[in-house]
């Protein structure tokens, strides 16, 4: 049985309208929509109180421990159009073992979703709304994740994917893509570079442009983390969130998703502090952040190990960077360095395998605790975006020749 199948087949949802995430002009829902005429995202509406009128905390503890829990929250209107890989809960770990003058310290393992990363809760909420809206070939610009996303939901929808990479996309990602069914292809640029193909491309093809933010629907999905991490914590909130940003669209989301529930009642109290985190080689929101600006410029020669928070420009900019103020947070870089080193310590000490990113967000809470930007009182969640099982891995060569008599000692 799949997890949403305990609800009304064909459940009308609370939404209203889409709205211009800048300029607040109103777009209909129902129909095709990609940017506003701005060109900036477009937020989904929904009648909230409609929704807290006819749906209880109760009704959804009843339910799977899964995205489609919050299937009123969401935009999908009709059931028979989920796409759906099994999108369980992700799992809250203490990581007591490294608190030391400090709350207490929680990762989100989202590395425990669909492809191995949360670009899945994204993907299946716009793929499923392409289906509801009748698309059929998808295309995206990707540095990895998100591509490896697109792919698993599209063939699992029927549709057809078509998938761009920047030409150093680690191995694993364009051969997972490829795995499950896309077209992909490396590309001798940037993920800029490949989002240009994506658009010069659509006209010829047919394409329809999943680039990040550019159809209103993954925001969405990413919303469920700040849905579920409310449930899990009993609808209640920690005092700050790490959040690895590229594209924004998880800090946006889970933004949306806290003054949603506050809006409905069901959250009460100061909201989480939202910290943007990027790397030091690429960080155009922390840039702007300490400008001062609402918008983020180009960031030139982006580099760092951390391949999902590689994005040079991203369309949301100020919508991160509103949510990172209002919430009295900030934004914050991290080198290599310390992100290596991180994942070394997380890993070494509490067993916990991070990706890259959810290392950066762990050395940005070291980092920020000294600074004092964070207080030892400040409960902190940090997000683990993807299985670190994905990225290059450091070598272990030691070998023993078993032919041969065992010195025990030296190995015991
Ligand atoms: C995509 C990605 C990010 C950045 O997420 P955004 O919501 O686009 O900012 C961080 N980490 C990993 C592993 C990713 O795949």
């Amino acid at each position: 049985m799949s997890a949403f199948e305990n609800l009304t087949t064909n459940r009308s949802t609370y939404v209203t309208h889409l709205e211009c995430g800048l300029k607040g002009d109103r777009y209909e829902a129902d129909v095709i929509q990609q940017l506003s005429k701005a060109g900036r995202p477009l937020l989904v509406k929904y009648d909230l109180q409609g929704l807290a009128a006819n749906i209880s905390k109760t009704e959804l503890a009843q339910r799977p421990a899964d995205l489609w829990r919050y299937r009123e929250f969401l935009p999908v209107r009709k059931t028979e159009n989920v796409v759906s890989l099994g999108e369980s809960h992700t799992p809250l770990i203490r990581l007591s073992e490294l608190e030391e003058n400090s709350g207490q310290l929680i990762v989100k393992d989202e590395g425990r979703l669909p492809t191995g990363s949360f670009k899945a809760r994204g993907l299946c909420m716009a793929v499923s709304m392409a289906k509801e809206l009748g698309i059929s070939k998808l295309a995206m610009p990707t540095n990895g994740n998100a591509g490896a996303a697109l792919a698993a939901y599209a063939s699992r929808a029927g549709m057809q994917s078509y998938v761009f990479c920047p030409e150093d996309t680690p191995e694993v990602n364009v051969r997972e893509i490829a795995a499950q069914g896309a077209k992909v292809w490396r590309v001798n640029g940037l993920i800029n570079d490949c989002g240009r193909i994506v658009g010069e491309g659509k006209a010829a093809t047919g394409w329809f442009d999943f680039s990040t933010l550019k159809e209103p629907y993954r925001i969405e999905g990413k919303k469920t983390m700040g849905l579920e991490l409310a449930d899990q914590l009993g609808w209640n909130v920690p005092d700050v969130i790490f959040y690895p940003t590229g594209g924004g669209t998880g800090l946006i989301g889970m933004w949306k998703a806290f003054n949603e529930l506050k809006t409905m009642g069901w959250l009460s109290g100061k909201l989480p502090r939202m910290v943007a985190v990027q790397a030091t080689g690429c960080a155009p929101v922390v840039k702007a952040f300490e400008e001062g600006t609402r918008h983020a410029e180009l960031w030139k020669d982006a580099h760092t190990v951390a391949s999902g928070i590689r994005v040079p420009v991203a369309i949301g900019d100020f919508l991160i960077l509103d949510a990172v103020r209002d919430s009295g947070g900030f934004a914050t870089a991290v080198t290599d360095e310390s992100i290596i080193r991180g994942l070394k310590e997380v890993s070494e000490r509490t067993g916990l395998l991070l990706c890259p990113e959810g290392a950066a967000t762990y050395a940005a809470w070291k980092q920020e605790l000294v600074s004092g930007r964070i207080t030892p009182k400040e409960n902190c969640v940090l997000f683990n975006c993807a299985s670190g099982l994905k990225y290059p891995l450091s070598e272990a060569n030691d070998s023993i020749d078993c032919t041969q008599p065992l010195d025990y000692g030296l190995i015991g």
